[in-house]
């Protein structure tokens, strides 16, 4: 069947079907790191819907909501071949009623990390992914490793609000080079792109080492040696479930992240590291 466009809920609810349902939400600009969850919601559920919505909710004052791209058409042909049945792309005064009130609070773990350097973002991004979560009522909804915080806050918002959904992370998609693929990164100019690349390398030689401090330690020197147009906003070790810094000494899984401004564009990228035994 041909790939079904809904523009608002009334849309959604005659394009879905009985069986189970994936959802993969989306701001546009889709690159190979979106296909792959598509093609991870494609396997788990008989329908998958796709949202792109930039969510001004999400966005700080300053920050790129108006020039963020979007590549509508490329997009749809893009969810055309992965075989997604619906796209949903409400319009910003479908989502949200002008006289709104109610909005979900992302709680201490949203104003930790990304979360003190983008004040707001994490409520409005899980308000827009309830939001969406109540409009399509997936069984399934597939979210990136990429955006770590996020994927942790969604999970955190599951259990909390008790939200009849199963979550699915799904690996960060890399170019060959190892920099993580991002909407974004079309800001980069090809000298910018370069010095964008010490991200990964930080996060490459942080994930080999044993030791919280000495992951630490091989990321920041990496950082340190980069070219000064990489403005460093944090490299931090933390707890995946939490998000807080961990300490030595510490056996499991932890997250290093980074953010840096590299020109004009704020890119975030990390790595699950593996410490102890
Ligand atoms: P965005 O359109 O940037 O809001 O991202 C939509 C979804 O795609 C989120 O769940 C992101 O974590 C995920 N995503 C973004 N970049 C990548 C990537 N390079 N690899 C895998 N998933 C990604």
């Amino acid at each position: 069947m041909d790939l079904i466009l809904a523009r608002n809920r009334t849309d959604l609810i005659k394009a879905r079907g009985g069986g189970t349902l994936a959802l993969v939400p989306t701001m546009g600009a889709l690159h190979e790191g979106h296909r792959s969850l598509i093609r991870l919601a494609r396997d788990r559920a008989d329908q998958v819907v796709v949202s792109v919505f930039v969510n001004p909710l999400q966005f700080g004052p300053g920050e790129d909501y108006s020039r963020y791209p979007r590549t509508f058409d490329a997009d749809l042909a893009a969810c055309r071949e992965e075989g997604v049945d619906v796209v949903f792309a409400p319009a910003a005064g479908d989502m949200y009623l002008p006289d709104r009130q109610v909005s979900v609070c992302a709680g201490e773990m949203g104003r930790i990390v990304e979360g003190a350097s983008r004040p707001g973002h994490f409520d409005g991004m899980l308000t827009v992914v309830l939001k969406l979560f109540n409009l399509v009522r997936p069984d399934v909804a597939v979210f990136g490793q990429k955006d770590a915080q996020q994927l942790s806050m969604i999970r955190r918002m599951v259990a909390d609000l008790d939200v009849p959904v199963e979550v699915v992370g799904a690996p960060t998609v890399r170019e060959p080079d190892g920099l993580a693929l991002s909407s974004r990164n079309r800001y980069l100019s090809a000298g910018e792109r370069r010095v964008a690349l010490a991200l990964s390398r930080a996060l490459r030689a942080g994930a080999g080492e044993p030791t919280p401090a000495r992951v630490r330690a091989a990321a920041s020197k990496v950082l340190a040696e980069a070219p000064p147009e990489l403005e460093l906003d944090y490299l931090v070790l933390v707890d995946p479930a939490t998000f807080t810094e961990v300490s030595d000494p510490y056996e499991g899984e932890a997250v290093l992240a980074v953010a840096a401004k590299v020109g004009a564009t704020r890119l975030i990228d990390n790595m699950v590291v593996r410490l102890g035994r």
